[in-house]
């Protein structure tokens, strides 16, 4: 029975197999490409989710096609894959309760109808008495606090959404008035618990926040959770003080009106919960045919997860719209880049002198979560990779438009890339820097020369519309021809790339918002944090390299600021201006130092 059963399960693959090797030539074609993307971009696997079916599926595939082209697995396991747990959403905990006792009579909550914690909202217990603290914004220098003149220590707060300017304040407020920000403040002043509602001049709908889970920071130190403001309204009693005078009196004044309700006090505890999933990264190799050159590697890689369905905390432009987000171009265009190029490279007149990685991610659209976790847990040493070569966007090449990120991580690579635009194919835009939203960042800060092609954005970026019928296979046949010739260029010369640290200029800050206002020089690496921010490297000659700050330390306090995670970094620094010397607390191995870092004007 199970003998019989194999066989057919045999034949099956091989049937796979045969086709999956018949069905695609050795050399770089567009019809091969749009055969992947088309695949890769099915409404079938709903948007490639990391962590989902589909994004699951999706690796299947890509293992299936190395397999059948020959391409060896590079897994430490020896399998095609590589594993990492991330946080795939935040979920409520069974000891969420709430009861509130107002002028010496109690009332319990109801969680979910009354009031429900934040996403990023500790799991925690509070007790004590409330304060209305407005919207939760200090910034005394721009004329407003509403927290001048209250004491919040040890209490409460009450905080409305927005700001008096409603949801779409002045530059200068703008960092102000995201909620972490004032989560961020209110603990900065002491608070022990937040309490967020929405003011009536902003809706009329009266319910709790949705729990999400947005990725960027962690959570906070202390109980958050929003709560029906009829609630409230039930502990002022004095009409005249009603919510709605309250924030109109605010609105239009621009003057705050906190202050302490009178015998109220909150007895809290939230429980959040962190679901984690696990997802995969395929890696396939191609021993390169130098004995002198293969023990190094040149890497090509491209992430294959994309917005699954979508919604609020995906990332996708029509957070309103749950359904497949294609990701033809993004990134299905760079993940069968990958494939084209292995299969060609596997041909054995087309291999490579050194030995050549076929990477694809999942995470990406998380926060490069799956290239993070490769660099910092890599099935072969990082220090045999000569260069990484990154594809997200191929599929929509635009009037001969092309971008190249990285040229100037490595001596030579602008001309090297620049020479390899055969008659003139692209119009080429090059870029020297090695960091940049993509998988490429993550070997940078490992001190790898990278490159990163990409077609540039377009109006279906993040959007369920990025279809394969928008796709331009023909010019992604064209690009992969072109990264085929860089790589040939790369895998063969008698010499590896020499790494530089790109010379970059300053990031450009808008207006003088807040937290752009100030430069430092500090990259964070964006892999899974714990407790602080920590490093990936630091910009040559900057105010942080001036202090002596480097790759790997983890920031902890920014002068009065105790830094948890990239989120509080960038808070911090929307509390300080140019030319202020700032305490900086890092943690170094096993040590903790203090530098001083004189903050110096972005341009
Ligand atoms: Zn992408």
């Amino acid at each position: 029975m199970i003998h019989r059963h194999w066989r057919l399960a045999a034949l099956l693959l091989f049937v796979s197999f045969a086709t999956a090797k018949a069905q695609f030539s050795t050399a770089i074609t567009s019809d091969d490409v749009m055969r992947h993307i088309r695949i890769l971009a099915q409404d079938e696997w709903q948007g490639r989710g990391s962590g989902t079916p589909g994004g699951a599926a999706a690796a299947a595939y890509l293992e299936e096609q190395l397999r059948a082209f020959g391409v060896a697995p590079a897994s430490a396991d020896g399998s095609y894959r590589h594993t990492f747990e991330f946080v795939s959403a935040a979920r409520l905990g069974k000891g969420n309760r709430l009861a509130i006792s107002a002028k010496g009579k109690s009332r319990s909550l109801r969680v979910n109808d009354d009031f429900r914690p934040l996403g990023f909202s500790a799991s925690a217990s509070f007790n004590g008495p409330v304060v209305f603290a407005g919207y939760g914004i200090s910034l005394p220098d721009r004329g407003y606090d509403d927290y001048a003149g209250i004491d919040v220590k040890g209490k409460a707060v009450v905080i409305m959404r927005y700001s008096p300017w409603g949801d779409k304040p002045p530059m200068e407020f703008q960092a102000s008035t995201s909620l972490r920000a004032k989560v961020l403040k209110a603990k900065e002043k002491g608070a022990s618990a937040v309490v967020v509602i929405i003011g009536p001049a902003d809706t009329d709908t009266d319910v709790p926040m949705k729990l999400s889970y947005d990725r960027q920071a962690g959570s906070a130190d202390l109980p958050v959770i929003s709560m029906r403001r009829a609630l409230v309204e039930g502990w002022i009693g004095d009409p005249k003080q009603a919510l709605k005078i309250l924030q109109d009196s605010i609105m239009s004044s621009k003057q705050p009106r906190s202050f302490a309700f009178d015998q109220i006090t909150l007895d809290l505890q939230t429980d959040v919960e962190l679901v984690r999933a696990k997802a995969d990264n395929v890696v396939g190799m191609l021993e390169g045919t130098d004995p002198k050159l293969n023990h190094e590697i040149i890497v090509i890689g491209a992430h294959y997860d994309h917005l699954g369905m979508g919604g609020e905390d995906s990332g996708s432009l029509r957070p309103d719209t749950l359904a497949p987000h294609n990701g033809a171009d993004d990134n299905a265009s760079g993940t069968a880049g990958v494939l084209e190029l292995a299969h060609y490279f596997a041909e054995p007149s087309h291999r490579l002198k050194r030995t050549v990685y076929f990477l694809a991610f999942a995470g990406e659209e998380m926060g490069l979560l799956g290239s993070s976790a490769y660099v910092n847990a890599p099935s072969t040493p990082t220090s045999r990779m000569a260069a990484m070569v990154n594809m997200d966007m191929i599929g929509r090449l635009t009037d001969r438009k092309l971008i190249v990120y990285g040229v100037g991580t490595a001596a030579g690579l602008d001309s090297l890339v620049s020479s390899k635009n055969i008659d003139s194919t692209f119009v080429l835009k090059l870029n020297k820097d090695g960091f940049g939203p993509s998988d490429h960042s993550s070997f940078y800060t490992k001190k790898i020369p990278v490159l990163h092609f990409f077609t540039d954005l377009h109006g279906d970026y993040h959007r369920p519309s990025d279809d394969w019928q928008l796709i331009n296979a023909d010019g992604t046949r064209q690009v992969l021809d072109m990264v085929a010739e860089v790589m040939r260029a790369l895998g063969d010369a008698p010499g590896r790339p020499v790494y530089v640290q790109a010379e970059m200029p300053r990031p450009m800050g808008g207006g003088d918002g807040r937290s752009s206002r100030v430069y430092t020089g500090t990259i964070p690496d964006f892999g899974e944090q714990s407790e602080g921010m920590k490093l990936a490297g630091v910009r040559e000659g900057s105010p942080s390299a001036k202090a002596g700050l480097q790759a790997g330390d983890v920031i902890i306090k920014f002068g009065k600021v105790d830094i948890k995670n990239l989120y509080d970094y960038t808070y911090a620094l929307g509390e300080y201006k140019v030319g202020d010397s700032v305490p900086v607390t890092v943690r170094r191995g096993d040590r903790t130092l203090t530098v001083t870092v004189t903050l110096e004007r972005r341009n």
